[in-house]
């Protein structure tokens, strides 16, 4: 087919060079199979979508701009015949410089993400370009060649055309465009010309687009024609939820984000006091934005009167609900304020406050309804509310509830510190916790001797979260915290029980023992002496007096600070064979200082704090051969 008489003749063209990367992308995109290739039409739409919304916020503070009452809208035609498709908006536009800025080179979009992906496994992505939201130059994945004309809202700037095929130039000239806005002429590819369909137009439209809060009309703008509005244009957070229907809150969430998996949760609230604001939030499915996400950045969308005035802000939750997509409108914001003043807003700490407890009362409820859902949920995002507790916000004791852990009588689910503090024994006045590595481990832990003796409970803290999580919380109602590796009496302590102190080594003797303990560890332990708290282990180390504690020894270890580390107290637990037995050797015997070495290596060992654990290999088969003699 000779299309020869369609290639636009561009009078007065200066010719640039896309950027090395923007050329990659470019071949990537028209060499690529991709089937699914109308998600070109949703990047344009949404690109248009932008421009009108960057127009109105513009319009907030500066009245002098082109055409100030133009339709802000966005039109579609498409003729057959010629395959040709053309986009326009009404939008802020572009001038010169800002097109050879913003069209000549990969902007901070999906499409450098894709790029570095692309580029790094050498997979073929181009099958998984929709997924990516690549932006402006996945039109080449269906375009012959493209011509972009604007004319920018500033009445000074000239319109200009840039028009390119792909290639490894673009052309920009001047143009003659007397309205606002910008129009986007495709001439589309032999393969290509579904999209010059109009059915083929509304259906993708409804299918990506249908949210765009500007009306998309079809058919060429102008006199006498007959133009029809496509989208719906629901502003979906400001229509009352009984009029929400079938899979609207699953679709809208799909198109802001472009996440394909469902949401875990949706929260929609209308309220009018203390704040008037329409809030729509979502809960993604996982917690790390997908690589194909177009949202580039963490924030909720802010509206202000249905107007777009900030597309990522993170003022409006606190650090650790991140998370959290959506929108926020309210009318009570002033319409003249600019992106930089909202932030200090006194009704923006109101609208924070409101929201985060709008979330925690929603997740309570989860908790409450659902809690296999809510364990899923638990799963993703506890360290988030984890960190919530860390950061020590005032607000950190509404998380509380939210709070679930493993402990040693529940090690296979979730308890919450209720749980906990209702299954407490009679007597008990602390909420006790361990600190380890694993959950499996820290169960062999000497620490919990005493507590499965006694069929107390103890919260297993085993992720590195968790003792930043402690900085924050010391107390549950009345319940101090409380680490069960911790010297001294506990409140409440019982005695151990009294077959295992019948069976105690006679005080002189055990004093003795403790002589030849300090005499071979020396400088390495702060003391050693009896515990009142083992029953099945041998020995464990516990802080001495006015040492760090062990939570915030993690904390600095975590962070890489420099701290002292402190000589740890070896305790012995006074009836245990292996001390008797250690009694009857010879105290200047090789085996006995062997034992001895072993015993408070192992303590180290499950403490996490063997510096060298292989080192214990030659001893420990020293004493296997040892052993084997004997028999
Ligand atoms: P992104 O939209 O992710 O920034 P794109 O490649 O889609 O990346 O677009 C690049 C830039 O070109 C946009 O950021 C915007 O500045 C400009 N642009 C694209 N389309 C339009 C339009 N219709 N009106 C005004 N500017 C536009």
């Amino acid at each position: 087919m000779d299309d020869s008489n369609q290639t636009p003749v561009i009078d007065n063209a200066e010719s640039f060079s896309f950027k090395a990367e923007t050329k990659q992308l470019l071949n990537i995109l028209i060499h690529s199979l991709y089937k699914e290739k109308d998600v070109f039409l949703r990047e344009l739409l949404s690109n248009a979508s932008d421009a009108l919304n960057r127009f109105r916020f513009e319009m907030l503070t500066n009245q002098v701009v082109l055409d100030a009452n133009t339709e802000l809208c966005i039109r579609v035609s498409a003729d057959k015949e010629t395959r040709m498709l053309t986009i326009q908006d009404t939008g802020i536009g572009l001038n010169r410089s800002e097109m050879i800025e913003n069209l000549g080179t990969i902007a901070q979009s999906g499409a450098r993400k894709f790029l570095e992906v692309a580029k790094d496994q050498k997979g073929d992505f181009s099958q998984v370009i929709g997924q990516f939201g690549v932006g402006f130059y996945s039109v080449f994945m269906v375009a012959e060649w493209v011509k972009v004309t604007s004319h920018s809202f500033r009445p000074d700037d000239e319109p200009v055309t840039w028009y390119a095929t792909g290639e490894d130039n673009y052309q920009i000239a001047p143009a003659v465009k007397a309205e606002r806005g910008t129009i986007i002429e495709i001439k589309l590819k032999e393969d290509a010309a579904e999209f010059a369909e109009e059915y083929r137009l509304r259906e993708i439209i409804r299918k990506h687009s249908d949210y765009i809060s500007f009306p998309i009309y079809m058919g060429p703008a102008g006199m006498g024609t007959e133009t029809t509005q496509i989208n719906k244009q629901i502003a979906i957070w400001r229509t009352s939820k009984q009029d929400v229907m079938g899979d609207a809150y699953k679709d809208f969430y799909r198109q802001m984000t472009l996440d394909f998996e469902e949401p875990l949760l949706h929260v929609h609230s209308i309220t009018d006091a203390p704040v008037q604001f329409y809030a729509l939030l979502y809960v993604p499915k996982k917690a790390e934005r997908a690589v194909f996400s177009i949202r580039k950045d963490d924030g909720l969308k802010l509206y202000c009167r249905n107007i777009l005035i900030d597309e990522y802000n993170k003022d409006l939750l606190p650090e650790h609900l991140r998370f959290i997509q959506g929108v926020i409108d309210s009318e009570d914001l002033p319409l003249n304020v600019s992106r930089e003043t909202i932030q200090s807003s006194a009704l923006m700490a109101r609208l924070k406050k409101a929201l985060t407890n709008l979330l925690n009362k929603e997740f309570e409820n989860l908790a409450k309804n659902d809690p296999d859902k809510y364990a899923i949920f638990w799963k993703e995002y506890g360290p988030f509310l984890k960190q919530g507790v860390a950061a020590n916000q005032p607000d950190a004791e509404k998380i509380y509830p939210l709070l679930r852990f493993k402990t040693n009588l529940h090690p296979e689910t979730w308890s919450s510190l209720e749980d906990y503090v209702g299954r407490m024994q009679p007597e008990q006045k602390n909420v006790y916790f361990i600190l380890g590595e694993d959950p499996k481990s820290v169960l062999r832990s000497p620490h919990l001797d005493y507590f499965q003796a006694q069929g107390t409970e103890v919260l297993l803290l085993t992720e590195p979260i968790d003792s930043f999580m402690l900085m924050g919380l010391h107390k549950y109602k009345d319940f101090e915290l409380q680490n069960v590796a911790q010297a001294g009496k506990l409140d409440n302590e019982k005695p151990r029980d009294p077959e295992a102190e019948k069976e105690k080594i006679a005080e002189a003797d055990f004093d003795g023992l403790v002589k030849r303990f300090k005499a071979v560890l020396g400088e390495r332990v702060a003391d050693v002496h009896a515990s009142t708290r083992l029953s099945q282990s041998v020995a464990r180390l516990v802080e001495p007096e006015g040492a760090l504690n062990p939570e915030m020894q993690r904390v600095y270890r975590y962070l890489g600070r420099e701290y002292e580390d402190s000589k740890k107290i070896l305790e012995l637990n006074p009836s245990h064979p292996i001390l008797k037995s250690l009694l009857k050797l010879d105290p200047e015997s090789d085996l006995q200082k062997m034992v001895i070495e072993q015993i408070f290596d192992s303590a180290m060992l499950v403490e996490g704090l063997h510096p060298d654990p292989s080192s214990m290999v030659q001893r420990v088969q020293d004493l296997i051969q040892l052993a084997l003699e004997k028999n």
